[in-house]
């Protein structure tokens, strides 16, 4: 019986196994189809570039790229790659956004994703130089702009919103477009390749003998595509030429970008040399005429001729309608020598400058009468003039200054009396005679602004012939006849 039941029980336990056995495997299944049916419906799309995009205005619009896969896991279906049909228009002429949706169907379904296209203006604005044939820029006037024009796809024309920069090497043009897109392009100068350069005639330090005027060695400037720029050249720095002494003179050009190219030059004045005197042989009267031309010189020029005597001239420039006559003088053999433009002391001894200042006109009416320049010259007063006291110590300045700057001033050792002793010619030809008779070499002061005084030239000059003299006209090593300074 015990055994009966127990067979019993065991029979029972069997059956009961059985069934949750079918019951598990009757809910596997279940789960299992489930997860098949579940699992076969996965679609997975790929977007290249992602949901949301930007497109360039203008531009044809590609899409980036698009794909849908099964994903069938658990069946081992793997990722089988499904056909992608594509709806929605993306308009690239006109700004906007845009919708692109993508399907598939799978299993007789259908799947849809959609993708954002935002067509916006991307593309920066072009900049076009424009180029002028042979054209350098030139250092010293700088850069003028050849032109330029700017356009944007979408805003058109934007040539106006062009900033030019202008550099030393270069010019930078940027412009930028409503949408904020920026170009920036350069047009490469020349500038500093073609800096001028100064060239000092003479070197960075000459020197120079003193005179009454100064004129530079002589400097140009060039760049290095040749153009000539010395007239833009400034010079500073004052040269007194008469003063002996050490000067700085600046030779400088500057461009329109405040740029400067300059060279320095020292310019040491030195005392002039003078000519050694070379006494003449025999008896020599010097006959030399101040205070002309006038109307008598034309006469005593040709008292002069008939005896081919030459004399020494010392001019003025009161007569102007004469002045012509300096030039027949000196071509006719005589010296020339400065006497003074105005002849008036309290104008002429009133400084040192103004002593030059005047024997400079004087000299350049010389010049234009004779084509040359003078080195001879009378004080008017004579050196030895006290009618200057009003500046103490003028004579002494400007003898030493003149003789510094190269000028041989005459005195005279013979008066004639003409300038106030008398007005009658015996008396001119008696002093005159009598001055030269005890002397080897004479000066002889006359006036040919004086009548009587001319008059007595032809009677002086036979006298002298007769009685072995020799007429001679002054030159830079002639006796000077000096007086000695008194002020
Ligand atoms: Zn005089």
């Amino acid at each position: 019986m015990k055994k009966l039941l127990a067979n019993l029980d065991k029979e029972k336990l069997r059956r009961n196994l059985r069934l949750a056995g079918l019951i598990v495997a009757a809910y596997v299944l279940v789960v299992l189809m489930v997860l098949v049916a579940t699992d076969a419906r996965h679609v997975r799309f790929y977007l290249v570039d992602g949901p949301e995009i930007s497109t360039a205005y203008g531009k044809p619009f590609t899409d980036p790229g698009r794909y849908a896969v099964s994903t069938g896991r658990i069946t081992g279906e793997g990722e089988k790659e499904l056909p992608v049909e594509t709806t929605g228009e993306v308009d690239t002429s006109v700004l906007g956004t845009y919708e692109l949706q993508y399907t598939t169907r799978y299993h007789l379904r259908s799947y849809t994703v959609t993708r954002v296209v935002h067509v916006e203006d991307l593309t920066p604005p072009e900049i076009t130089l424009e180029y002028r044939e042979d054209y350098e820029p030139s250092w010293f006037t700088g850069y003028d702009e050849e032109g330029y024009t700017a356009s944007d796809d979408y805003d058109g024309d934007v040539t106006a919103r062009v900033e030019s920069v202008l550099l030393e090497d270069r010019v930078e043009y940027t412009v930028s477009d409503a949408a904020g897109n920026v170009t920036t392009v350069e047009r490469p100068l020349h500038y500093t390749v073609t800096r001028p350069e100064i060239t000092l005639e003479g070197g960075e330090e000459v020197e120079i003998p003193a005179d009454l005027t100064f004129t530079d060695p002589g400097y140009s400037a060039t760049d290095s595509l040749g153009n000539d720029l010395t007239k833009y050249v400034k010079v500073e720095g004052e040269v007194i030429p008469y003063k002996i002494g050490s000067y700085e003179r600046s030779y400088s050009i500057s461009n329109e970008l405040g740029e400067t190219v300059s060279v320095m030059r020292t310019v040491n004045v030195t005392p002039a040399k003078l000519p050694e005197i070379v006494q003449p042989e025999g008896r020599v009267i010097y006959l030399t005429f101040d205070d002309g031309p006038g109307p008598y010189t034309a006469r005593l020029l040709d008292i002069l001729a008939k005896y081919d005597v030459k004399a020494t001239f010392f001019v003025t420039c009161l007569n102007p309608d004469y002045a012509y006559l300096v030039g027949r003088a000196y071509s006719e053999g005589h010296s020339i020598g400065v006497h003074s433009a105005t002849h008036n002391y309290y104008t002429i001894y009133a400084s040192e400058q103004a002593f030059i200042d005047d024997f400079n006109e004087a000299e350049a009416m010389i010049y234009e009468q004779t084509g040359s320049y003078t080195r001879l010259f009378r004080f008017p007063g004579g050196s030895s003039n006290t009618v200057s006291s009003f500046n103490p110590g003028i004579m002494t300045r400007l003898v030493k200054l003149m003789t510094e700057a190269g000028y041989v001033f005459f005195d005279w050792n013979v008066t004639s009396g003409d300038a106030g002793e008398t007005t009658k010619t015996s008396v001119v030809l008696d002093n005159v005679v009598g001055g030269c008779s005890g002397l080897w070499t004479s000066v002889v002061l006359q006036h040919d602004i004086k009548d009587f005084s001319v008059a007595a030239v032809e009677r002086i000059i036979s006298w002298g012939l007769r009685n072995g003299y020799t007429f001679l006209p002054l030159d830079m090593t002639s006796p000077n006849a000096h007086h000695g300074t008194n002020n």
